[in-house]
């Protein structure tokens, strides 16, 4: 059983109409229906206006893969957890990044730069498949279109990713590293930039299957059982 948590901000969808009618059961409703309908994921969602900011050791604990959905409110995210999430990804717990969650104190602490991008408002994307052979590309298409998205543009400040498995292209000309991977410690990070809110970009089947082979990828194969153990990479189990 892979357990995943997803983490969402749950600001946008309940302060604008229009985007609660995209998501009106939130964006992590959204992604914990179509991740559970494969029975061996099991799925809890926790929000940012949650006790500790739906947060603790225990989450964590029972976490295999984390899932990030955050924008307007990032900085509110104690320095605390923070150091929370980067200890259990460390120790090998798998992250998601999803969208604006490049800008997440999280990813800002866990790949030390500055996440800057180009940005520009309403745009159509064409989402190329760029490592055929990787795990999180097992039956997608060489390209999905994405009608209506945000559109993210290069230059993006991020360290050499260890895989591109997709890059966007804009219709006004802009170029994107929009799915990336990334080692730290003993977890796997994935990066994955389609998922404005404003959207039913999560509501496509394409972008699910991504999201569940990332999934699957991202569940750690060895992980350190206490976190402070990370501090000091020894190798202990
Ligand atoms: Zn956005």
């Amino acid at each position: 059983m892979i357990r995943v948590t997803v983490w969402n901000e749950y600001v946008h969808e309940r302060e604008y109409e229009g985007i609660r009618k995209v998501y009106p059961k939130g964006i992590h409703g959204c992604i914990a229906e179509f991740l559970e309908t494969n029975e061996d994921i099991r799925v809890q969602c926790v929000t940012l206006d949650m006790p500790n900011q739906g947060l603790s050791e225990e989450l964590l604990r029972d976490t295999d893969v984390l899932i990030w959905w955050s924008h307007a409110r990032q900085e509110e995210i104690t320095d605390e957890n923070v150091r929370l999430v980067q200890e259990h990804v460390f120790a090998g717990m798998g992250l998601i990044a999803l969208h604006s969650a490049h800008f997440s104190k999280v990813m800002k602490t866990l790949l030390g730069t500055t996440m800057t991008l180009s940005w520009r408002d309403g745009d159509r994307e064409k989402l190329w498949c760029t490592a055929p052979w990787h795990p999180i590309a097992k039956d997608v298409p060489a390209c999905i279109d994405i009608l209506q998205e945000e559109m993210y543009g290069e230059f993006f400040d991020i360290p050499k990713p260890d895989d591109v498995i997709f890059t966007g292209w804009f219709a006004g000309g802009e170029v994107f590293r929009s799915g990336c991977t990334f080692t730290r410690g003993y977890g796997k990070i994935f990066y994955f930039q389609p998922g404005h809110e404003e959207y039913p970009i999560y509501h496509m089947p394409e972008i699910q299957k991504i999201i569940t082979n990332a999934v699957r990828w991202a569940m750690p194969l060895r992980r350190l059982q206490a976190v402070p153990e990370c501090r000091h990479i020894t190798g202990t189990e």
